[in-house]
């Protein structure tokens, strides 16, 4: 059985521990949700997201996950016979690419191992190829949440820039939006899309999507063939009810306003400079153990290695067993290798609402999991992970 004492922590990528003020303000009874304190509570959130975001665009908010997101972002922008490019780098991006091509998408992808990030050179020199503008969009994750890649956002939109090339450069921030800088405009994005269940601290179910005028005018040009992913009406301020198509999420939007509510309080740099120091323990803790073993980082160049979710390399520890005994013995839930050898990979979210207690917490436990399967490492992880976050 499971142990029930203490408190069981949750160290998967989503969706994230939820701070009890957001519980609080969620639950609550309905309101109206025609006229009153909700409609001002809603159009409240919209700034504060587009600030997290650094857009003057529009922001459109839809009740969905993540994949939701993904998919109001094509369903405006892309028509069938459309070609798409995909820069791969784990398995978040090929998947939103896999949605373009039902939606009858010629998808193209620049291939990428999953222990590295997307190549801005790479993605230049294949625009450069396209001199008919055959290529109508890219997608890319910031950070992908299976390989733990944080890509150069910033690089691959100067990239865009050089060669001048027009198609729309759509963004998924769903892993780190909240966690790590973004700066949408500057960067040259022209769609971005986001999650409340991960950096936002929300249970899952609400998904974002923000649009510049480019992405508009293509929406436009584009129509859109679904009326509830439809941008047009989410984005007029005047017709409330259209705004979510439908009934508004009453529970999270009091939710989501809490948790943007710390936000603020906290200070954005505050919070992007808490995730920094913590994924900097983490990856110090792994480093060490790798000493004695084969534990390893997945991503190669350091730079490229996320703020947001580590993924871990076992070798010839099994990594199910590893996360078992946490999960039964531990209570500490650790994130499944997706994307990778199951047997062989495993993650730790630390996005959100984390703090020193709960990282350090985590890495000890794994250090004592490790300890209890008498796997091959070296000990003073959660030592390293000190030196390195203090
Ligand atoms: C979590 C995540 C998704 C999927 O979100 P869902 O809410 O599970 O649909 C997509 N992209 C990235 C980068 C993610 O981290």
């Amino acid at each position: 059985m499971p142990t029930e004492t203490g408190r069981h922590f949750l160290a998967i990528p989503g969706p994230t521990v939820i701070p009890e003020r957001v519980s609080r303000a969620m639950n609550r009874s309905m309101v109206n949700i025609y006229e009153g304190p909700l409609i001002d509570l809603t159009h409240g959130l919209f700034p504060d997201l587009k600030k997290i975001a650094k857009t003057e665009g529009d922001c459109l908010m839809y009740i969905s996950n993540g994949h939701g997101a993904w998919d109001a972002a094509l369903f405006n922008t892309i028509s069938a016979g459309d070609k798409v490019l995909v820069l791969e780098s784990g398995r978040f991006a090929a998947g939103w690419g896999v949605m373009a091509e039902q939606m009858g998408a010629v998808v193209e992808t620049i291939p990428c191992s999953t222990r590295q990030g997307v190549d801005p050179h790479a993605v230049e020199t294949r625009l450069r190829a396209d001199t008919s503008h055959e290529i109508k969009a890219i997608l890319v994750v910031q950070i992908d949440t299976a390989t733990g890649v944080w890509n150069d956002i910033e690089a691959i939109g100067k990239a865009i820039k050089a060669v001048s090339h027009p198609a729309l450069y759509m963004v998924d921030c769903i892993a780190c939006f909240g966690c790590v800088p973004y700066d949408m405009d500057a960067w040259g994005v022209d769609v971005t899309i986001a999650a409340c269940q991960k950096g936002l601290m929300t249970p899952p179910g609400l998904g974002f999507v923000f649009a510049n005028d480019k992405a508009m005018a293509r929406r436009n040009e584009n129509g859109c063939l679904s009326v509830y992913w439809d941008w047009l009406p989410r984005a007029d301020p005047d017709m409330y009810y259209k705004l979510f198509c439908g009934t508004a999420p009453v529970n999270h939007l009091f939710g989501l306003r809490e948790a943007l509510n710390m936000i603020d309080e906290e200070g954005l740099d505050a919070v992007y400079a808490r995730h920094s120091r913590l994924a900097r323990g983490v990856r110090a803790a792994v480093a060490q153990w790798g000493e004695g073993g084969p534990l390893e980082l997945n991503i190669a160049n350091p730079a490229a290695r996320s703020d947001a979710v580590t993924t871990i390399l076992t070798g010839d520890i099994d990594a199910q067993v590893l996360r078992r005994l946490c999960e039964d013995q531990l209570s500490l839930t650790l994130g499944l290798g997706i994307g990778l050898d199951f047997n062989a990979a495993f993650r730790i979210g630390h996005m959100g609402h984390v703090n020193e207690p709960m990282i350090l917490g985590t890495l000890g436990t794994v250090e004592l999991a490790l300890a209890k399967m008498n796997a091959p490492y070296a000990p003073g992880g959660v030592d390293a992970a000190i030196k390195a976050m203090a």
